[in-house]
């Protein structure tokens, strides 16, 4: 599929500054956005092990941005979309809550159909299915319980599944668009499955709060893009699709919540779609350096971590680490954190335990074995379910365990 590509539609302030005087990287593939040649880097985090993977192979992770249209975005071979997370990114209680206030303002019925996209987005249709609402789930991972379609999601598969199931009154695409190669189709896709007032709901990483955060942690090989509002209503207005809400959420160094329907929805724009858009603005405005000065405060955050736990480590103290999630992994292997400062990593997942983290090879335990023999120090890792790990944290810090965050700064919490 073409798309012709509307650069007048991105901000020219806010697009042409984040990137000047940058060094040339020598190899410059296309951008996934705009195709022009990508000379610039946001981050080179060197070969790192491979987060989402069981093996501890490395692969290079070299982030970079675009100087025409500012799309930040992993330039390797696209690992197809395949590979996105499959963990809750939301408890199940807030996941009901979700689905109840949803449910009742688009009034669905037993005649509505959601979808979901991906495998976080279709557990997420359980309350849905729970209410009656008919339900299809899009995915390589399957749900059990949940009808579903064993597909990465693109127009095709979308068209699959408009011909065969109908199409959705409301669309879930949890933490999945940053893993499409080709966000243009994905878009076109959402639109080939929406019925004509039908509802998309997306939730991604926030660009723009990972770099205010010094977030290093959340670039991975197999997610292909970083986005921000702007980006998003561009890709969409491609497919004739119109971003009418937006909601910064604080979860995992920031994510964005958006609403959109079809260009010729009936859905009003609300508030807080103008508030985002004005607070991706006034970012750069605060903040010039906050996409070229990324990697140098990245190199820092990283010292200062190595530093804290090798001062830990020197004064004999022994530190657990809270989740194996790929944030985690993420952070201790950008960091060069192995088993000697960290003892063992605790998660509640069965299959994970007894597991050597890829690359640092910390050991993955249960976290009840640690009420047995509470460290001296717990780091809380990103990506971790604080419904989860807030009893054993509490039940920690009542016997004497220093609970640590290290990003956005190493902080007591
Ligand atoms: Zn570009």
């Amino acid at each position: 599929m073409t798309i012709s590509i509307d650069m007048s539609a991105f901000d020219a302030d806010s697009a042409a500054s984040p990137v000047r005087n940058w060094t040339p990287v020598p190899h410059s593939p296309p951008c996934r956005l705009c195709g022009a040649r990508l000379h610039s880097t946001l981050i080179d985090l060197g070969d790192l092990p491979l987060a989402n993977g069981t093996s501890h192979r490395c692969a290079p992770l070299h982030i970079r941005i675009c100087d025409e249209c500012t799309l930040v975005q992993h330039a390797g071979e696209a690992r197809s979309g395949t590979h996105a997370p499959s963990g809750p990114s939301v408890s199940a209680a807030q996941a009901a809550n979700h689905a109840q206030t949803v449910r009742k303002r688009l009034h669905l019925t037993a005649g509505s159909l959601t979808i979901g996209i991906g495998t976080r987005s279709t557990e997420l249709l359980r309350p849905f299915q729970a209410a009656g609402i008919p339900v299809f789930g899009i995915g390589p991972a399957p749900v059990a319980g949940i009808p579903n379609l064993d597909a990465v999601f693109n127009t095709g598969t979308a068209m699959q599944v408009a011909v065969r199931q109908g199409c959705a009154d409301l669309a879930i695409a949890d933490n999945i668009l940053p893993y499409a190669p080709d966000l243009f189709d994905f878009a076109a896709g959402l639109a080939t499955i929406l019925r004509p007032n039908g509802i998309v709901s997306l939730l991604v990483p926030y660009l723009p709060a990972l770099l205010q955060g010094t977030r290093f942690d959340a670039f991975c090989h197999d997610a292909c893009t970083y986005l921000s509002l702007r980006v998003i209503e561009h890709v969409f207005r491609s497919a004739g699709l119109r971003v009418f809400d937006a909601t910064r959420l604080p979860g995992d160094g920031g994510q964005l919540h958006v609403l959109a329907c079809r260009a010729a929805g009936l859905h009003t724009a609300r508030p807080g779609l103008k508030a985002v858009r004005q607070a991706e603005r006034l970012a750069l405005l605060d903040r010039p350096d906050l996409y070229s000065g990324f990697s140098a405060r990245a190199a820092a955050a990283r010292a200062d971590i190595r530093a804290f736990l090798g001062n830990r480590y020197a004064a004999g103290r022994r530190v657990v680490a809270l989740g194996a999630t790929g944030r985690g992994i993420m952070l201790l292997n950008g960091c060069g954190i192995g088993a000697r400062e960290i003892a063992c990593a605790a998660d509640p997942d069965p299959s994970k335990q007894g597991c050597l983290l890829p690359g640092s090879r910390i050991p993955v335990v249960a976290p009840e074995s640690l009420e047995a023999n509470p460290p001296d120090d717990a780091i809380v890792l990103s990506g971790q379910d604080t419904a989860e790990t807030g009893p054993i944290l509490a039940s920690l810090r009542q016997r004497g365990t220093q609970v640590w965050a290290l990003l956005p700064r190493i902080a007591r919490v």
